[in-house]
């Protein structure tokens, strides 16, 4: 895959925004659960029923 952009960092789309976001130095011993860009994003759901 060509991926070279931003220094070879990879990146993911929030599940919750739908944002790509790139890799962090916090993130680097949990990337691969990572799914959302933020806090505030984690906090959230995609799919909200009622609050
Ligand atoms: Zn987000």
């Amino acid at each position: 895959m060509a991926m070279r952009r931003k220094g070879d960092l990879p990146q993911k789309l929030c599940a919750t925004c739908g944002r790509p976001f790139t890799w962090r130095k916090k993130w680097e011993k949990v990337w691969d659960d990572v799914r959302y860009c933020s806090k505030r994003c984690s906090g959230q759901r995609p799919k909200k029923p009622h609050s």
